[in-house]
This record gives C-alpha cells, structure tokens and sequence, in this order.
C-alpha cells in the first residue's frame, strides 16, 4: 500500500518536506509603495527602496500583514501577535541591498496543518512548520544581449510568504496532494493567485530516503520547481538518485539540487549553506511587528468558506457523493457557479450537469469556467425546461449543445429549433395509432406474449415524433393502447 523505492538492498521510503514560496496578493510590495503587476515593462515598478539606494526606510505594507494572517488561518495555524523581520544577508546581482529582510526565528505564522486528498480517497494530515514574510529578488535576464546580463527590478521587493511542511509527505503523489490542497486554499483565500506558470508559486523539495523503521537521513533540496507535475517527478528522480548512491556505498551530502526537466534528473547547484552562513540580524530599520488579538479575529471572521468546509457542505446538505462534492470544491469559481446552477433546484440533478454535459461541453469547445459561454443562470434555466417537461433529458443535451455554440439562452433555442417535447396526449396517441397500423403483425405478437417488443414501439413512435414526445406520456400511452 505505501509508496517505496525498490533497490538491490530491499525496499526503501521517501521523506519529503516542502518550502513553498508563494506571492502575496497585494496591490503594492512588502516594504514599498511600488506597484506589483505581472508583466510590466522591466523596471517600471521599482522604488528607491526596492533598489536598495541608501538611506532609504521600509515601511510594513499592512495589506501584506493582513494575506499572511489570512493564510495562517487558513491553514489551521498558530497567529504570532509579536513577529521580528531580519536580515538574511548574501550577495546577489539582483538583490541591490545586498540581504533580504525576511523573518527568522520569530515569524508571524507557527505550527499548523492541512489535510491532503489521495486518489483512492484516503485523506492524511500534513503538518505545517511556519510562515513567514520575506522579500523578493530582482530577476537577472541572461537571454538580452550576447555578452550581458540585464536586471529587471520590478518583483524586487514583493512580498513574499514562505510556507514550510514538516517532513510528513512520503511519495511523490503526497507531494503533488500537498502543493494542490496547499494552492486551492491560498485561492479560496485570495492571499495568492496560485499561478505556477508565472512564478507566483514555487516550491524547494526537500527528499531524503531510508529503510523503512529507519530515523530520517540526510536530504537534499531541490530548487524553486514550478509546477505541480514537476516537484512529483522531482521527487522520484531524485529519491531514485539517493538510492543509487547509499546502495553504491556512498554517501548522500546535503546540497542544493536543480532539477532539469528536459532530462528528468536533478544536478548539484551548490553546497547547501547554513543559517550562519547568512548572518542573520534584525532588521534595524523596521521595529518588531506587533499585532492585536482583535484583529486576527475580524480577519477570522471575514474569511471564506474553505474548501474543507465546502465539501463537507456538499455532501451533508445537498447528498452530493464525495466525489462530485471534491470536484466541484476544486476551484472556488466552480463552486460558485454550481451554487448557482442548484440554488432552488434539485442539487444532485444540478451535481450531475455541471460535472457531465457542462464540463464535457467546456471540454469541447476550448472554454474555462470564467469564460464558458454558458452562463450559470442559462444552465439553471434549462434544469428548469426538463423539470416542467418542456424537454426531454435528450433534447435538454441538445440544446445544451446549441448553448455552448451560441451563448444563447435555452429558451430562445427551444423557440428556434422548435425543439418542445410534445406533451399533448392527443398529438402522440395520433402517432401511436399510425406505429401500431403499419405494424399489424408486431402487435399481434406483442399481445400474444412478446413482451420484448414494447422496446420497439417506444422506438419507433419516438422516431416518428422526431425524440420530441415525451417519453413518460409515449410509454403510458403505448400501454394503455396495446394492452
Ligand atoms: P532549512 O531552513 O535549512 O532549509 P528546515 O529545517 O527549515 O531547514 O527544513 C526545510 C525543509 O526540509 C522542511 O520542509 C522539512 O520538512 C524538510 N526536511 C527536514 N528534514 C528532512 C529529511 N530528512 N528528509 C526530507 N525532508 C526534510
Ligand atoms: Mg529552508
């Protein structure tokens, strides 16, 4: 059942601990004024602070203060009221003041947990060490000029949370849960975008292996991978790697590893450094940070319904099956255009086409759920037109069909295509009448015992009315007259 490594000595275990780094949602950086948009002209957002020009003062943006509260909570963590930025001293061409300020021994977020989601639906707790705020570096662009290195200072500065998990992740799918859960609830909160492919989230992955019943040994971190798929690959090619080296009867050295995913190996950046090596000191330009009880709990009080609590919800409330609750959970913008979809209406009928025909329907046609051409208030609509009978559950997937082609809401395209069920006993006894006279002989079988056959006459009435008679009525009806 547990993941493990299988080597010329047995059965080994993976270890993994992940620093996450995630960008905090705020207009403006950690300790500047300076904007913090993606994608702006390269050094149009920098402040003289963010350049490191001397004698220049930080000032704590509260905002960011207020996301990493935000987060703490989320999280189910131990909130600091008293917090202390130090200086992480080391050079770097993009870094202008020659240290980050970040948050070291005292930060503003203790120990914490999350609860991640496996595919077979197990759940497990993973613990949470920290969080803490940190500066942004610069960014240093090798790719403008044949001999030069060109530095583009616009993310110098942006805050910056650093979230630690204990060593409690033991295979690559664990790793890959974490980083998912630990996303969804940064957006839920809307504390970070959570956008990997930009650089708003990365993670170092810290993988150690050993014999199982073993103690810990030691580990290696593998830097800043930016995607989801990329730490799960991260982690087993690295762990392999390990392996390798402790069955050779070598020994692993803790060091920081890249990871080349064009190969799908990890190679040695450096030797890892120790917190010594940083001489680190409290930042002498920023008092302590200092915040109040009475604040923590009205950021409490204002925060989202999570995504925890939201399945809980879908399944105790609506008899959603947890699966349909976890995947309507996943994204805070799916929820919220299921809610509206089931508001008033039967929610596991509503369950049934956001998570089929609507998602297969986005599928299709290339859309998000931001963007789908179908509107939550359409689909309700058309909910609607089958449960007055107006359509059957076929036309309804037709018309759905015409939906995503068209924007059009399902009343303008059931007036159209004239695509109403037909309701009137009358009209479908009419068509009855003209299935049973072309088909004297099957009748005569029918009513000799050839129970079977009804299945044809429901079929062949239905071509007749092109799938628009009503199939409750068409198959009442059909009883009554061949019986
Ligand atoms: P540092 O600050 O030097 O990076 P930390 O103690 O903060 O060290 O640990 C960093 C990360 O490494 C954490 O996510 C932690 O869970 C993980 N970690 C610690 N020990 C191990 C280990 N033996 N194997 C795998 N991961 C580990
Ligand atoms: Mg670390």
């Amino acid at each position: 059942m547990s993941y493990t490594i299988e080597g010329t000595t047995g059965p080994w275990e993976v270890v993994i601990g992940l620093e996450v780094h995630a960008q905090v949602t705020s207009e403006a950086k950690l300790f500047s004024g300076a904007a913090t948009e993606f994608g702006a002209e390269p050094n149009t957002q920098v402040s003289f602070v963010d350049a490191g020009f001397p004698g220049m003062l930080p000032v704590i943006n509260g905002e960011c203060v207020a996301q990493a509260v935000r987060t703490g909570l989320g999280l189910n963590a131990q909130v600091n009221l008293w917090s202390r930025f130090d200086r992480k001293n080391y050079f770097y061409a993009d870094l202008p003041q020659g240290y980050q300020i970040s948050q070291y021994q005292f930060p503003i977020i203790g120990t914490g947990q999350i609860e991640i989601e496996l595919a077979d639906g197990t759940r497990k707790p993973i613990g949470i060490t920290r969080l803490h705020l940190e500066q942004d570096a610069g960014k240093s662009l090798h790719d403008q000029h044949p001999t030069k290195s060109y530095i583009d200072l616009n993310r110098s500065g942006v805050a910056l949370m650093e979230i630690v998990s204990e060593p409690d992740l033991r295979s690559p799918e664990e790793a890959g849960a974490y980083l998912t859960k630990l996303r969804q609830i940064l957006r839920y909160l809307g504390t970070c975008d959570g956008n990997m492919e930009q650089g708003s989230l990365r993670a170092d992955v810290n993988v150690s292996v050993r014999k199982p019943g073993e103690g810990f040994r030691t580990r290696c971190e593998v830097k800043n991978v930016n995607s989801i798929r990329f730490v799960m690959q991260a982690v087993e090619a690295e762990a392999r790697r390990q392996v390798e080296l402790w069955e050779a009867g070598e020994e692993v050295v803790q060091e920081t590893r890249l990871f080349d995913t064009s190969r799908g190996v990890t190679r040695s950046m450096r030797s890892k450094e120790d917190a010594h090596d940083y001489r680190y000191f409290p930042d002498p330009d920023l008092p302590p940070l200092v915040i109040e009880q009475a604040w923590v709990d009205q950021l409490k009080a204002a925060l989202p319904e999570l995504p925890d609590a939201r399945r809980a919800r879908y399944v105790g409330e609506f008899g959603l099956t947890p699966y349909d609750a976890h995947v309507l959970t996943l994204e805070k913008e799916t929820a919220a255009f299921y809610e509206t979809v089931a508001r008033g209406r039967d929610p596991k009928v509503a369950a049934n086409w956001v998570t089929g025909d609507f998602f297969a329907g986005l599928n299709r046609t290339g859309h998000g759920i931001g963007d789908s051409p179908v509107s939550a208030e359409n689909l309700g609509a058309l909910l609607d037109l089958i449960a007055d009978n107006t359509l059957s559950g076929k036309l309804a997937k037709e018309v759905l069909e015409a939906m995503f082609e068209t924007g059009k809401a399902p009343g303008e395209i059931v007036e159209e295509r004239g695509l109403k069920q037909v309701t009137d006993t009358g009209a479908i006894e009419a068509v009855i009448d003209q299935v049973m006279a072309a088909n004297a002989g099957k009748v005569e079988e029918y009513r000799s015992g050839k129970d079977k056959l009804f299945g044809f006459f429901v079929g062949q009435t239905m071509k007749a009315m092109q799938g628009k008679g009503n199939p409750a009525l068409v198959n009442e009806l059909l009883k009554k007259k061949l019986g």
